[in-house]
């Protein structure tokens, strides 16, 4: 659902509807001013402190170099974590874990060596499309790949198959410490559940509310997304949220 690109064309409408609600809110009342950029940071912040005091600190992303962040991001679609992790094992059991070495590599074989992470001949073909993009645009140095900057390397990325927003940004994010906000389905279900944002609302507005009126961060970018994903798994599932202990109870 969030894979996809959409011109952003529904802001102002949200915006006004968002402003009220924030108002109306009683979360951050202890709170003044605590973002400087209006009274959607606050809020915004507010949100996060709370989540930041019920979970504490989450250390994302896991990974031991950049290229296995990025590796990570193209794997974790539609999986979940573990097997991500044994692919990832697979990958480095057998000294695949560079770009040249995927790159050389016959898609059936990468196929099956990244198997536990599922979709595995997609994912196979979605990794070695971005691998390519790096080899033979950025002669497989990730550094000068992420110094091209968000402007630029964003819709380079976007443009590449298989990669939709959410890894686009998991990767400039947590691989190149580039301040570029992630989405994803447990945000959107939160903020939706809360009214505070329009049910239609879509990727880029998401993200814009959030780098709109946050201060341009990679520390607190990196924290709050893997926050939302902390309050996802723990209390606003899918079916059955648990709301009488949910650290954002009473927004
Ligand atoms: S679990 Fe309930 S209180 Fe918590 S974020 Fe989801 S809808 Fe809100």
């Amino acid at each position: 659902m969030l894979e996809k690109e959409a011109p952003c064309d529904r802001l102002p409408k949200m915006m006004p509807q968002l402003i009220e609600k924030l108002q109306r809110s009683t979360l951050n009342q202890e709170d003044d001013l605590i973002s400087g950029y209006g009274p959607i940071g606050d809020q915004l912040m507010s949100i996060y402190r709370h989540l930041f005091a019920a979970f504490g600190p989450q250390g994302w992303w896991p990974g031991t170099s950049p290229f296995e962040v990025c590796v990570g991001a193209i794997l974790t679609q539609n999986t979940n974590w573990g097997n991500v992790e044994k692919a990832i094992s697979n990958l480095k059991g057998r000294n695949l874990m560079s770009p040249r070495a995927i790159y050389g590599l016959p898609r059936e074989s990468l196929a099956e060596i990244i198997q536990p992470a599922g979709y595995y001949n997609i994912k196979a073909g979605r990794l070695q499309n971005f691998v390519t993009f790096l080899v033979e645009k950025f002669d497989a140095n990730l550094d000068v790949m992420f110094a091209t900057g968000i402007e630029l390397l964003r819709p380079m990325l976007l443009g590449i198959k298989g990669i939709g927003p959410e890894t686009a940004d998991s990767i400039l994010l947590y691989a190149g410490r580039l301040p570029s906000f992630v989405v994803d389905v447990y945000t959107v279900r939160a903020l939706t559940r809360h009214d505070l944002i329009d049910e239609y609302a879509n990727y880029d507005e998401i993200r814009s509310l959030f780098m709109d009126h946050l201060p341009t961060d990679v520390g607190l970018y990196n924290e709050y997304h893997a926050l939302w994903v902390a309050l996802g798994k723990n209390y606003c599932k899918k079916t059955r949220p648990r709301c009488e202990k949910c650290p954002l109870n009473g927004l």
